[in-house]
């Protein structure tokens, strides 16, 4: 006898991707609200209303066209990244973007930070006179992420091949799929 087997569960389609129906991902947008995500990301930094407004205002003048709040939110961040000298802060407002990238979804931008935060913390271990370091993997990682669990480098191997923010995390936080949580931590 011949057994059939059915598909079970979630229908995929040919490269293997779930088939996310086109309504579902609208009412994933509109449950956003990104003014809300923005104003609760700035005021991490005690940065408030008033500095969105007006950073808004300005982009208004030089584009000609009104930013998104979240856009505006990213430049406030960039910017006060820049003016600070305190090196624990800066990481805290790169993390602050990663975390409202996720929100909004821009996985290519979120990746590009967290290859900053990684580049970072590599190079405070070096200049504190570590050489290794290994990889933590998150809690909850997905099954590419778990392999990479207890990996050991030295510190010139990790910055040259740069093994974590895995590229293929498949680990959905919001709106993104594969953000990355590994971390790094320096060998004794
Ligand atoms: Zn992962
Ligand atoms: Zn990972």
């Amino acid at each position: 006898m011949v057994k059939v087997l059915k598909p079970k569960g979630q229908v995929k389609n040919v490269e293997g991707r779930k088939i996310v129906p086109a309504e579902a991902r609208v009412k994933k947008a509109i449950r956003f609200d990104q003014r809300e995500e923005s104003l609760r990301t700035l005021s991490q930094f005690f940065l408030g209303e008033m500095d969105l407004k007006m950073r808004m205002r300005q982009m208004s003048i030089s584009s000609g066209k009104e930013p998104q709040e979240w856009v505006a939110a990213l430049e406030i961040l960039k910017d006060n990244i820049i003016k600070t000298e305190h090196p624990d802060l800066k990481l805290k407002m790169y993390q602050g973007m990663v975390d409202l990238l996720a929100k909004v979804g821009q996985k290519e931008d979120l990746f590009t930070i967290q290859q900053i935060i990684a580049r970072y913390n590599l190079k405070s271990f070096k200049d504190i006179g570590f050489e290794k370091v290994e990889i933590e993997v998150a809690r909850d990682a997905c099954p590419v992420c778990r392999k990479m669990a207890g990996k050991k480098y030295s510190i010139e191997e990790a910055m040259e091949t740069m093994p974590i923010p895995c590229h293929d995390c498949g680990t959905e936080v919001d709106a993104v799929k594969g953000y990355c949580r590994c971390r790094y931590f320096a060998v004794f």
